[in-house]
């Protein structure tokens, strides 16, 4: 039996700490990235933030509202083949991951997506990114397909970020246990404090010129802050893009003054009961759920959160006086607390 015992970090066990700088405003940032990938050395610029391909944020509804920030959307596997055509021949695909799991299905489907529609982003993607057939399948998919960029993940550790880029991907998405409506740590006991697997990761990952996604986790702008100071060069969000118009759940209105209004959206995990039966048919009895469902508020469009967000990181960046996003790991010194935010308003 060994036990590790370096104390591993979350969001929520640090802050940031302010640096003196000579930054006039936040107006004099910039939360854009440029990023050349490791296997195809084509270029990207934009802001850093994914959404999840989770079936009700990773919508093109959502795409084409994020594509506006210069944001990206990894779409959810469960639009028809056709729709998917239909889309990545649009200008709207820009910004877009088509996403996939590791069955044959999912990669027959690619393929017939593909060959008729210009797809350069994938996001190969498993709860559990450490099996063999795992690393097999982004291999192949890289053979298949050199010219486009692949985000494969999850992991939580320096060994297989490196395993995964040499593999062929050029982004790995990083994550196990920390999602808003993800139970893989109280059905498993399995996971890795967020904050630290990013560090570790990115390290791995920076060491062969490949980058990495923080995945989940985030439930306030300061936490993308803290993802990007950590060395994420991307940040994948799920539950702080759900509740939009941009969104594909169920909303629930309620009668107010003799008006019908939106109050509440559902939302869930993609291994949750809910879209087990909305795709599977149920939940294999070899298999727990391990995904929550439940109700986000409403919040109509995902422009006020996306400049919220926005706003957030470039405050972040005067606080520390980086004047570039690739400068803020450089210019992070994260603080170990016991608490950090005053809860007394709730
Ligand atoms: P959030 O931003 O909501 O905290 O996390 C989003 C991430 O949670 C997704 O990108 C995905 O990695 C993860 N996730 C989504 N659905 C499930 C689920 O049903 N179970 C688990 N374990 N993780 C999930």
């Amino acid at each position: 039996m060994i036990i590790e015992s370096d104390l591993k970090l979350d969001f929520k066990d640090v802050l940031i700490r302010p640096k003196r700088s000579t930054l006039q405003s936040r107006n004099d940032v910039n939360i854009n990235r440029t990023f050349t990938f490791l296997h195809n050395q084509r270029d990207w610029t934009g802001f850093p933030l994914i959404a999840a391909n989770m079936d009700v944020v990773g919508t093109m509804g959502m795409a084409r509202a994020l594509s506006r920030y210069g944001a990206m959307t990894a779409l959810h596997k469960h639009y028809p083949a056709d729709d998917l055509i239909a889309f990545f021949q649009s200008d709207d695909s820009g910004n877009v991951f088509y996403s996939l799991g590791i069955t044959e299905a999912d990669a027959d489907k690619f393929r017939a997506v593909k060959a008729k529609a210009p797809v350069d982003k994938l996001c190969i993607d498993v709860a559990n990114g450490y099996t063999e057939r795992f690393v097999e399948t982004v291999a192949r998919m890289r053979e298949e397909n050199p010219d486009i960029v692949i985000m494969a993940g999850n992991v939580v550790t320096g060994d297989m970020t490196e395993a995964l880029l040499l593999a062929g991907a050029d982004i790995v998405k990083v994550g196990i246990g920390p999602g808003s409506v993800c139970t893989t740590r109280k059905m498993t006991g399995v996971g890795y404090p967020q904050l630290s697997a990013i560090i570790e990761c990115a390290d791995a990952a920076h060491g062969l010129k490949g980058q990495v996604c923080g995945d989940g986790g985030c439930t306030v702008p300061g936490d993308l802050s803290k993802a990007y100071g950590a060395g994420a060069d991307f940040v994948m969000l799920g539950g702080m893009l759900a509740g939009h118009d941009e969104c594909e759940g169920d909303l629930r209105h309620e009668e107010r003054d003799g008006q019908r209004i939106p109050v509440a959206m559902t939302f869930y995990g993609m291994s949750s009961d809910t879209a087990m039966h909305k795709y599977a048919g149920g939940v294999a009895s070899y298999r727990a759920s391990e995904g929550k469902t439940v109700e986000v508020p409403y919040r109509g469009p995902v422009d006020g959160t996306v400049q919220e967000i926005m706003g957030g990181v470039r405050s972040m960046m005067t606080y520390i006086g980086a004047t570039k996003l690739k400068e803020v790991p450089k210019r992070t010194t994260f603080v170990r607390v016991g608490a950090q935010l005053n809860t007394v308003f709730g």
